[in-house]
């Protein structure tokens, strides 16, 4: 009870080895490299991600630039123009016609659609081409800068109806007609009618002294060299990874008047509109959007910065941006390359891990269980060989030294305990036999004492018994005498008083025999048992008949015995009658004689066998003391212990042994005749 506690102890601890050095096996590759490897990814795609935003942010800057250099070099023409000799020359002339005529030529050669002269009060003094209406002229900031005498350009957003004054093909070649695109901001319009113009002006003399303005203009809407030019300039080749594509868009507010977008078939998206996003941030804002954004059908990391008017208006964007699809093409792929990378460590690095740290607990929990195993009585339980000789297999090895020794000393203690154990069953022996042999002594110390006494009497008695009988006969022939022929009459009686006179003299003569046996001894001679048997037969077979007891003899002693013959008679005698007593209502007699030995000397036994009533173990004990009987008046309890003394003066023992209800068998056992 008190190691239940201790031993799921021992198994918890195990365990958490086990789980601990799991762990520490499996936490850096399972655990932490993940952790790592996500972390690091993440923050990975956060710089890639910053990386596109910058790239797009550079390309817009560029764009912006190449946008600003138009408007510039556009100012800086016409101002050339305007304080050329040329110029001076012809306007100097007052010839209009040849004014016009020399202003178309150089509109063609500074790709200007078109170019005019605006006198002070805003008259149109030349124009090319020649007006088709009257086009606003004094309304705009860079004109009216011009007529101050600075030159100026910035970007203006014409009406049809101003573009249609200036040339009705320019009104014409403005109109886009919107395209419905998702996301965009809802609308009603169907065309955007308008232009975006880079309008430039600067001061010029005129005839007369006074001050005038060349006003030169820039289509914008449909201008797709200048778009393609951005684009080209950004974008040039190999700037941008496979796959990827460079796009530049000018709008004006929320709609595409220029750009290398293209729809499918390879049609250029104008007329289509930017997300409400983007208008919201960029154009209701004024924010520069530096994001990825849904561009007509795809998505592209975009840059997205207003453009503003003379009158300071955001009236459009300036676009670039490239599609997105590579880029998160490869990042995927990179994703799955680490991904794979790393199942690929794991798949290799944790089974050699696991090995490792099964190398460590496996040989732990062996030893443990060797524990257990001694610790449950199974003394021959060994870890054995746990293979690298490291400190756990040498720990290992130990213990399995400390148990043999352990193994070996508790045997020797059992040996120890065997021998002890012999010894005292030895000795116990010894005791028990000495035992039994003072007993027997003492009890034929007490028999020997009693017969003793009771010889002493008997001799007295029987002495004094003998005298009146003598009398007694003596007298009685001397009554025969005297009745002389008359004795005939009385010869029944006379016979009866012979009869019990000679009884009487048999049975003191018998006392005496018992209690002098030494004065009695006849000779001993040599007899064979067997002839003995037989002569004692006919003297007890009137009682054997009335019995009805039936005889059995087996006589195979071959040997001889020394004893004198009516002695070794007279205890047959006894025991047959004995025999016959106990069987009343008949039964089988068992006579037997045969060669045997007894402790290691030759003899012959004879066995009395009876069918009888058989003893107790209790009343077996006392059957040999002298005049133990249980026949009450008709038993003398002097049989057995006579015939004992007989035969034990011969050297020899008579035993019995009994079975209530079933019968007793007497043995007498005696030597071999020398
Ligand atoms: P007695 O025959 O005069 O009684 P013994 O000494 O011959 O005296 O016998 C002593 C007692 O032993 C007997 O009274 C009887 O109880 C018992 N005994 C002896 N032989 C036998 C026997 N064969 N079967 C049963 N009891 C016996
Ligand atoms: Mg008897």
């Amino acid at each position: 009870m008190s190691d239940r506690p201790a031993d799921a102890g021992r198994t918890r601890r195990s365990r958490s080895v086990r789980v601990r050095l799991l762990s520490i096996a499996l936490l850096p590759t399972l655990v932490i490299l993940p952790l790592f490897l996500g972390f690091t990814m993440a923050r990975w795609n956060a710089r890639f991600d910053a990386l596109l935003i910058s790239k797009v942010n550079g390309d817009l800057t560029i764009a912006h630039q190449y946008f600003r250099r138009l408007l510039d070099n556009t100012g800086l023409r016409i101002e050339a123009l305007g304080e050329s000799a040329r110029f001076q020359d012809v306007a100097d002339s007052g010839d209009a016609a040849a004014l016009s005529a020399f202003l178309e030529r150089q509109r063609v050669a500074l790709g200007l659609d078109y170019l005019m002269v605006v006198g002070p009060d805003g008259r149109i003094v030349a124009s090319a081409p020649a007006p088709a209406g009257r086009p606003e002229t004094t309304g705009w900031p860079v004109v009216a800068t011009a007529l101050a005498g600075r030159a100026a350009t910035a970007i203006d957003v014409f009406s049809a109806g101003q573009l249609g004054a200036i040339a009705p093909a320019l009104a014409q070649r403005a109109l886009i007609p919107l395209v419905p695109t998702a996301d965009a901001a809802p609308t009603r319009r169907t065309v955007e009618p308008r232009g975006m113009m880079v309008h430039a002006a600067s001061p010029v003399r005129l005839p007369g002294g006074s001050r005038g303005a060349l006003v030169g203009g820039l289509l914008l809407n449909r201008n797709l060299m200048f778009i393609d030019t951005i684009n080209n300039l950004v974008y040039r080749r190999a700037s941008l990874p496979e796959g990827s594509q460079g796009t530049a868009t000018l709008f004006l507010d929320d709609v595409r008047i220029s750009t290398n977008v293209r729809l499918f078939k390879g049609r250029r998206a104008l007329g289509t509109r930017v997300s409400s996003a983007v208008r919201t941030a960029v154009l209701d804002h004024g924010r520069t959007w530096l994001d990825s954004a849904f561009v007509v059908n795809n998505w592209y990391i975009s840059g997205y910065e207003p453009i503003v008017d003379s009158f300071g208006r955001r009236v459009g964007m300036l676009y670039v941006g490239f599609l997105q699809t590579p880029f998160t093409r490869a990042k995927t792929e990179t994703l799955f390359a680490v991904v794979f990378a790393f199942l690929v460590v794991a798949a290799l690095s944790v089974p050699i891990f696991l090995r490792w740290a099964r190398g460590i607990f496996e040989p732990l929990e062996r030893v443990v269980g060797t524990i257990g195993r001694v610790e449950r009585g199974d003394l021959g339980a060994r870890t054995g060989p746990t293979g690298v000789g490291d400190e756990i297999s040498r720990v290992a090895h130990h213990l399995d030294g400390l148990l043999d020794r352990l193994q070996q000393r508790d045997r020797e203690l059992r040996n120890w305990n065997e021998e002890l154990n012999r010894r005292v069953a030895e000795r116990t022996g010894e005791l028990e036999r000495a035992n039994r042999q003072l007993e027997a002594t003492t009890k034929q110390l007490i028999v020997s004492e009693k017969l003793a006494a009771i010889g002493e009497i008997t001799a007295g008695v029987a002495h004094e018994i003998n005298n009146p009988i003598a009398v007694l006969q003596g007298n009685l022939e001397v009554v025969r005498e005297i009745m002389g022929d008359r004795a005939e009459d009385a010869k029944t009686e006379l016979r009866l008083i012979d009869d019990q006179i000679h009884r009487i003299s048999q049975i003191v003569t018998k006392l005496l025999q018992f209690a002098k046996p030494e004065e009695y001894a006849g000779y001993v001679e040599r007899h064979r048992v067997g002839e003995v048997i037989s002569g004692c037969l006919p003297l007890v077979r009137h009682l054997l008949d009335r019995a009805g007891i039936r005889v059995r003899r087996e006589d195979t002693a071959t040997r001889l015995v020394l004893m004198n013959e009516t002695e070794l008679q007279q205890v047959l005698v006894n025991l047959i009658v004995n025999a016959i007593h106990a069987m009343p209502e008949g039964g089988w007699l068992d006579l037997t004689s045969r060669d045997e030995d007894l402790d290691d000397r030759r003899g012959v036994a004879i066995t009395v066998r009876d069918t009888g009533i058989g003893m107790s173990a209790e009343l077996l004990q006392k059957i040999f003391d002298p005049f133990f009987t249980t026949k009450g008046e008709r038993g003398t309890g002097l049989g057995l212990s006579i015939s004992q003394t007989l035969i034990s003066r011969q050297g020899g023992s008579l035993t019995a042994t009994s079975t209530p209800g079933q019968g007793t068998t007497f043995t007498i056992w005696l030597p071999e005749a020398a």
